[in-house]
């Protein structure tokens, strides 16, 4: 039991679409979701937009389609906020459970003010993690929550901003939240994979995740139409799409024991991706050192291929692998393929000019 008490569905499961954008859009995803058993629509009236002139929501417009679609589908609404006139005019038109968005986590004061504006009501306030990771911010946010009497708080996972290119748009960091959930243990922790991905592929493989890790629910975006969606269209899927997705999650019950284990796994898992990405940029840095030298041969008439320079190599290699402790047959098989594949390179290099030559001499 969590603190949501006796009427908390798990897995809790958010759907709808990321933004209102028109009334017949939010009525058709909502009913199609409804149909497959959604109880809670989310749609967002409000959006924080990295940029400006970027559509930013229907505001009260949508609060009111919202208002009528609450009572013929009889399903309840989540919408975010980001300021204490959010709340008025949320709390105004009966939405059911608020939710903070990660731009706002990272903000104090902002988290403060919102809180503020709900003294003396009881409404639950879902509160996505900050941008960056940091746990001391979230764990900060759902504080000033508490400690204005909200009782039923969530935390949301979204995955965190990097500047680093990887397959996910907010790449997840798995040990937060579950952390979190330690400080918290009554928190029920939803996964948000449609921020994280970034792309509607991934959202099955992420929420497997998350439901294998123990959360307490999903956030899934979801849009009658993607490809025409006014933001993130790339992550949106389908009504049907979204059945079939959670028709296939499994939902175990892990052991605790499991639980760690596969935590921490998570956590070995993701300094590996971090190292392998290393080792790849490196890599693709000294490929270019590679085509620098080759250009510097070209000009200066010099093989690509030298003797004595090989000798040089793999004996200050051979050394590196034993000071380091690495297989010295391995690293040698290994270094001899980057090798190659960097005198290949040169020979292009080399090539292109001798055929650029013949071009212009005919
Ligand atoms: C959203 O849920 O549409 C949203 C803006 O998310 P986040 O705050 O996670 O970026
Ligand atoms: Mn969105």
């Amino acid at each position: 039991m969590n603190s949501w008490g006796e009427g908390f569905d798990r897995p809790l499961i958010i759907a709808g679409p990321c933004s209102a954008e028109t009334e017949d859009q939010l009525y058709e995803t909502a009913k199609a979701l409804s149909k497959s058993g959604v109880k809670i629509i989310r749609a967002g009236v409000w959006k924080p937009r990295t940029r400006p002139n970027s559509f930013e929501g229907m505001g009260l417009e949508a609060l009111k389609w919202i208002r009528d679609i609450k009572q013929e589908l009889n399903v309840k609404f989540a919408v975010e906020v980001g300021n204490p006139q959010h709340v008025q005019e949320a709390l105004y038109h009966k939405i059911d459970i608020l939710w903070i968005g990660a731009r706002s986590t990272v903000n104090p004061f902002t988290v403060q003010e919102i809180a503020d504006s709900l003294k003396g009501v009881d409404i639950p306030v879902l509160i996505k993690n900050p941008i960056n990771p940091d746990p001391s911010l979230w764990i900060g946010a759902i504080e000033r929550l508490y400690l204005t009497g909200i009782t039923k708080i969530g935390a949301i996972h979204r995955g965190f901003s990097t500047f680093n290119k990887t397959r996910f748009r907010n790449p997840p960091q798995w040990k937060i939240p579950i952390d979190l959930k330690k400080t918290f243990p009554d928190i029920p922790l939803i996964c948000d994979p449609s921020h994280i991905a970034g792309d509607r592929n991934m959202i099955f493989e992420i929420s497997q995740k998350a439901a294998d890790l123990d959360f307490d629910g999903l956030m899934i975006e979801v849009h009658k139409d993607p490809d025409s969606a006014w933001s993130d269209a790339k992550q949106q899927v389908t009504p049907a799409k979204f059945e079939d997705i959670l028709q296939k999650i499994k939902f175990r019950d892990p052991t605790s024991e499991n639980k760690e284990f596969i935590s921490h796994l998570e956590e070995l898992r993701e300094k590996i991706d971090h190292l392998d990405q290393e080792l790849y940029e490196v890599l693709s840095e000294r490929m270019k050192l590679v085509d620098q030298i080759g250009f510097y041969k070209r000009d200066n008439n010099v093989t690509v291929f030298q003797k004595n320079r090989w000798k040089e190599i793999s004996d200050s290699r051979e050394q590196w692998a034993k000071n380091l402790g690495l297989n010295v047959e391995f690293m040698e098989e290994l270094f001899k393929m980057i090798h190659q594949a960097s005198i290949r390179r040169q020979e292009v290099i080399m090539n292109r000019e001798e055929a650029e030559e013949e071009a212009s001499n005919e």
